[in-house]
């Protein structure tokens, strides 16, 4: 296990940006900035025990700093949708920015991805790990309450563990995730991946996707991937390609399960996904067009990555019937999700 920290340039408003490298004996690599807490870089080795880079990215703060989908970033306060940017809490409504049509989408104009957090190492028993912190004042973006977060990166001996916590001074909605890319072929499409996902119900949405309240099951139709589905085959049912919340199969509320598998069978490169969060969504890069230019110069076009954004339901503080976002003064916010790495 083995840790580096470099300066990684500055913001245009002269904020230094630093990078931590992460590595573990088995040949894996992880890269965390402090801009937007992002998931930079992960290397892990293939069938034949060679380490490649499984996640779309930039090689420069540059990249970043010009705006891009999210690549890798952790997004807040509330990661996905809110119909309108609107929300009541006790009576009280408040209006968020809005960034996606008439909806407030991944935190917002300024998020949880363009700020620089603070860093520090952390001793960790089984790993390598950093630790982020950012505090989202009350009225950031439009959301009431200070809220202090901590996101902490583990590289494990056989992936990447990430941990969320919060706490607030005033109620607010809160939904963190990770949006990171993969392609586990390190080039190319990701239509050959093949995803299995432990979900038997979707969230439907309007053409905002805004959810409509219903929880409908996937049986039947072309998000039912509860069995081994080449990504590829599953878009050609669908047209444009997945961007949908399902909803994960769980024993017991915030019990940390398998949400996903995905296997890439070229490169023998396999992940699987667990989580304590109720949903997950699966994006499968559909408004990439090749104008993002990425790391080594690659132009990433459509469905050259996919998501697995684990997180609370879109919507939900609109949603009596989804599981609460809200989170209350003296309550702690806290969720897990595993990337863990192996090959067959
Ligand atoms: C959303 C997509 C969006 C993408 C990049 C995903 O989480 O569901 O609709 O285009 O993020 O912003």
């Amino acid at each position: 296990m083995d840790v580096k920290k470099e300066p990684f340039g500055k913001t245009k408003d002269g904020q230094r940006v630093d990078m931590y490298s992460l590595a573990n004996a088995n040949d894996m690599r992880a890269k965390v900035m402090t801009y937007g807490a992002i998931l930079v870089s992960l290397e892990v080795p293939d069938r034949q025990g060679n380490p490649g880079e499984v996640t779309l990215g930039f090689d420069s703060l540059d990249g970043y700093l010009k705006g891009h989908p999210y690549f890798g970033a952790i997004v807040g306060r509330y990661a996905n949708r809110i119909g309108k940017g609107k929300f009541t809490i006790d009576g009280k409504e408040y209006t968020l920015a809005t960034n996606n049509g008439p909806n407030h989408l991944h935190g917002g104009l300024v998020g949880f991805d363009k700020v620089v957090w603070n860093a520090e190492l952390l001793e960790s028993t089984d790993g390598v790990a950093v630790k982020f912190t950012y505090l989202s004042k009350d009225g950031e973006e439009g959301y009431p309450g200070n809220l202090n977060c901590t996101v902490i990166y583990t590289l494990t001996s056989d992936g990447l563990r990430i941990e969320y916590e919060a706490r607030t001074d005033k109620t607010t909605p809160v939904n963190l995730t990770n949006h990171a890319y993969f392609n586990f072929a390190g080039k190319g499409d990701i239509l050959g991946h093949e995803i299995t996902l432990n979900a038997g119900d979707y969230t439907t949405v309007d053409e905002g996707l805004i959810p409509t309240g219903e929880i409908r099951a996937v049986k039947g139709t072309a998000l039912d991937m509860t069995k081994p589905t080449a990504i590829g085959d599953g878009i050609k049912k669908l047209g444009q390609g997945y961007d949908h919340n399902f909803v994960l199969n769980k024993k017991n509320e915030n019990e940390l399960s398998l949400a996903a598998t995905v296997y890439e069978p070229t490169t023998g490169r396999k992940m699987e996904v667990f989580t304590t969060q109720p949903g997950m969504q699966f994006y499968t890069g559909n408004f990439l067009d090749g104008s993002v230019i990425g790391r080594g110069g690659q132009a990433y076009q459509k469905h050259s990555g996919f998501c697995l954004e684990t997180q609370h339901f879109p919507d939900s503080p609109n949603k009596p019937n989804f599981p609460t976002v809200f989170l209350k003064p003296g309550e702690l916010y806290q969720s897990t999700t595993i990337h863990k790495f192996s090959t067959k």
